[in-house]
């Protein structure tokens, strides 16, 4: 029985970096019902001022994602170079403003 659940969770594993949008959509016009390829988009699209509840998620959303990899690229900074705590948090403020 042990085999066959470890074929099962084999099967069953979800390959998220290979289902990953191959190229990335407006995540405005996402919410919108429409469907729109970023590249070249971000100036014309029309829900770029939008202030909706959907926008409002996705771009709570996107700020969460950021955050994180910036977190990550600063811990990774951290091992690496073994930058003090204020220089990090001087590293994320200043991206966080751009
Ligand atoms: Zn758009
Ligand atoms: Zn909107």
């Amino acid at each position: 029985m042990g085999k066959v659940k470890k074929n099962l969770s084999s099967l069953v594993e979800i390959p998220r970096t290979r289902t990953g949008r191959k190229k990335p959509m407006c995540g405005r016009c996402y919410v919108h019902g429409v469907e729109v390829v970023l590249e070249g988009h971000k100036k014309y699209c029309k829900f770029q001022y939008c202030k909706c509840v959907g926008c409002y998620i996705f771009l709570a959303e996107q700020r969460v994602a950021a955050d994180k990899i910036a977190r990550k690229r600063a811990s990774d900074l951290n091992k690496v170079k073994k930058i003090s705590h204020a220089e990090v948090s001087i590293f994320l403020f200043s991206r966080h403003k751009i």
